[in-house]
């Protein structure tokens, strides 16, 4: 008998509803609480519709400790996936911590007035979880997530040391809008305006923001512009895999998208700062969001693929070896299990699969780990059976 409470009801709140709704033998009372209460409520009724499941809501502040603290105490969840914004990753941590529940994410913590994200904020509640005898699995998406479990899986069965890691993400889908953002535009936004990072030689290498780009050839898909970006596992990764000499993470964006970027940025859209607006305060790039399409509406008309993977070279029993390791998930098939696209998609299923580690005693611990800490072996079954199916290419051209 496991409760579980999913915070947040936009695109990957969604598919995390459906999948769990989907498991019934593991989550065993289901509860979807966020900021806005009729979202969840469509949400519970879509799902109650098409598998009699009958899903709990609830309003809350996710910015508010003690709203958060009350609604735990009385629903009285085993596990919280945490899939809001990054913005509340500290605040339900905390109020896990106070009423004893344990805690799974998708993206790392970010304070809202600096585009800057790291794990030490999160990395700092180890000790805490860990006396509480409470788990925080930090990061399970699919980039972060499957990208990092991926990487662990590699590393378990195909390499004895692993040197050059790339993070290959490509979304080769068409949502048919001028512009429009596949998760969160603000966080979206604020991700790729930064500049880009990688590591080398055990230090971090800055780029320019978008600066370094070449076209990587995506399985049944082509050759895609990719531009190199920082990426929070790179973070988790290298410290946890230390023989890596080098990881990239690589992201393909169309002309159309980066075109209306550079005017969204030029003419000051992406700003984070407050400005005032005939005596009120707003954030141009919150009010930006407000306008945009909603990344949970972009699905219907949503053709063609994801692409993400991992490609890493290294060393198996003296000898070079080659691994590349990815899913590709169609948009037109999350819609139809879901109502959600595909990029929502491969963030909701690894999340549901995270949480259904912990509570079959898969993935055990008392602390705070970022999910490649874990054995990879029963995740990655669970997360092919759940609709991300896995295929690897051992010793091919890896082409980077
Ligand atoms: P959306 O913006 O579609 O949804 C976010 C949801 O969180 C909304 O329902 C929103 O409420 C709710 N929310 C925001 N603030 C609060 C608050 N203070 N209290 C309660 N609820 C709140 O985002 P996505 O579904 O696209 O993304 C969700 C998360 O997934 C993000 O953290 C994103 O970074 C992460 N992500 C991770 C990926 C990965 O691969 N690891 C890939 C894609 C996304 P309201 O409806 O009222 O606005």
């Amino acid at each position: 008998m496991s409760k579980v409470l999913i915070i947040g009801a936009g695109g990957v709140g969604t598919v995390v509803a459906h999948k769990v709704a989907q498991n019934t033998d593991v989550f065993t009372e289901i509860m979807l609480a966020s900021r806005t209460k009729s979202k969840c409520d469509r949400i519970a009724e879509d799902i109650f519709n098409r598998y009699n499941v009958k899903i709990q809501t609830a309003q809350v502040d996710a910015d508010v400790v003690e709203d958060l603290v009350a609604l735990f105490k009385s629903f009285g969840p085993k596990i919280v996936i945490n899939v809001a914004l990054p913005y509340q990753d500290l605040t339900i941590m905390e109020a896990c911590l106070q009423a004893g529940c344990n805690y799974l994410d998708t993206a790392n913590y970010e304070p809202k007035d600096e585009a800057h994200f790291e794990y030490s904020w999160q990395w700092a509640y180890h000790d805490r979880f860990k006396e509480a005898g409470l788990c925080a699995i930090l990061g399970c998406g699919f980039d972060p997530g499957c990208s990092a479990v991926y990487t662990a899986y590699a590393a378990k069965h195909h390499f004895d040391e692993m040197h050059y890691l790339d993070i290959v993400d490509c979304n080769a889908g068409d949502h048919h809008k001028a512009f429009a953002t596949n998760f969160n535009p603000e966080i979206n936004i604020r991700e790729i305006t930064q500049n880009g990072r990688y590591w080398q030689d055990g230090q971090w290498v800055t780029t320019g923001p978008l600066e370094f780009h070449q076209p990587i050839t995506y399985p049944e898909i082509g050759p895609r512009e990719s531009y190199l970006l920082y990426h929070e596992e790179l973070e988790s990764l290298v410290k946890n895999f230390p023989t890596i000499k080098r990881a990239r993470f690589w992201m393909t964006f169309g002309q159309e998208y980066l075109t209306h970027l550079r005017v969204i940025q030029n003419i000051g859209m992406a700003r984070i700062d407050e400005i005032d607006y005939n005596g009120q305060k707003i954030v141009p790039l919150q009010f930006l969001k407000a306008v945009l399409p909603a990344p949970e509406e972009l699905g219907e008309n949503y053709t063609g693929y994801t692409s993400i993977g991992c490609r890493i070279r290294g060393v198996k029993d003296g000898q070079p070896r080659t691994y590349y390791i990815y899913n590709n998930c169609s948009h037109q098939e999350a819609y139809r299990e879901t109502g959600t696209q595909g990029v929502s998609y491969t963030t909701g299923v690894p999340a549901m699969t995270g949480a259904y580690m912990f509570l079959t005693g898969e993935w055990t611990g008392a602390g705070v780990f970022n999910v490649e800490e874990f054995n990879p072996d029963p995740f990655l079954k669970k997360v092919a059976e759940s609709g991300l199916p896995w295929h690897e290419v051992i010793d091919g051209d890896l082409e980077l």
